[in-house]
């Protein structure tokens, strides 16, 4: 199976989507509430846990964080986290404001991965963002995290229950992941190998 994830390199981190790089070629963004596994998805899926230590280093946890693959016009690109601490009402508005201008605006987004805590699936963020993503027509593929936290039964009826909600929207996909048990990378990388090689 095609892996370039494992050579993704650092490209640039951009406050908004006006600093973003040149809008061509083709990405994939990563979003999720902070604690959802977004950090611990993203080293295992590249095999480099600096990778997503760069978008956590203070500072930078507020920005587009984006990674290039095999070349630039192929990129992973990590949205800010979500629901840390205490911020002020109107940086979260500002936050959802550029987010929102991201997903809806950015021409070369081929899809988004949202990361949600299997046990907290379908927090008001993560409806906000299928919101704005369903309004574009962009397809998402839903990542149920630390699937290990769970028995296999209470996984499986989990995926089932997200995968029912979504069944009149066939752009919106879902599976178990758990980073520590290495478990869902494969599929997971026949998603973004879809989007970002298999499509024109
Ligand atoms: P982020 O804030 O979304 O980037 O989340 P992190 O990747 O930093 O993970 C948040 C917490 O969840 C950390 O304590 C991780 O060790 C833990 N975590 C992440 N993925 C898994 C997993 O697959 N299984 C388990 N059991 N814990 C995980």
């Amino acid at each position: 199976m095609k892996n370039p994830y494992r050579s993704a390199q650092f490209l640039q981190s951009a406050p908004t989507l006006a600093q973003c790089p040149e809008d061509t070629g083709a990405e994939v963004a990563f979003a999720g509430r902070s604690n959802a596994g977004k950090s611990s998805a993203i080293n295992t899926l590249t095999g480099n846990k600096k990778m997503a230590k760069t978008s956590k280093t203070p500072g930078r946890t507020q920005l587009i964080n984006l990674f290039a693959l095999d070349c630039e016009q192929r990129r992973l690109v990590d949205l800010p986290g979500y629901g840390y601490a205490k911020v002020s009402k109107s940086l979260k508005q500002k936050w959802d404001q550029h987010l929102s201008e991201y997903l809806q605006g950015r021409v070369s987004l081929r899809g988004l991965v949202l990361l949600m805590d299997c046990r907290h699936p379908l927090q008001p963020f993560d409806t906000m963002m299928l919101d704005w993503s369903i309004n574009r027509g962009m397809p998402v593929h839903i990542l149920l995290t630390k699937s290990d936290k769970l028995a296999k039964g209470p996984a499986k009826s989990t995926l089932l229950k997200v995968q029912k909600q979504f069944q009149d929207q066939p752009q919106i996909s879902a599976q178990l992941f758990s980073a520590l048990k290495k478990e869902g990378i494969e599929e997971l990388i026949t998603q973004l190998n879809l989007w970002l090689y298999e499509q024109e």
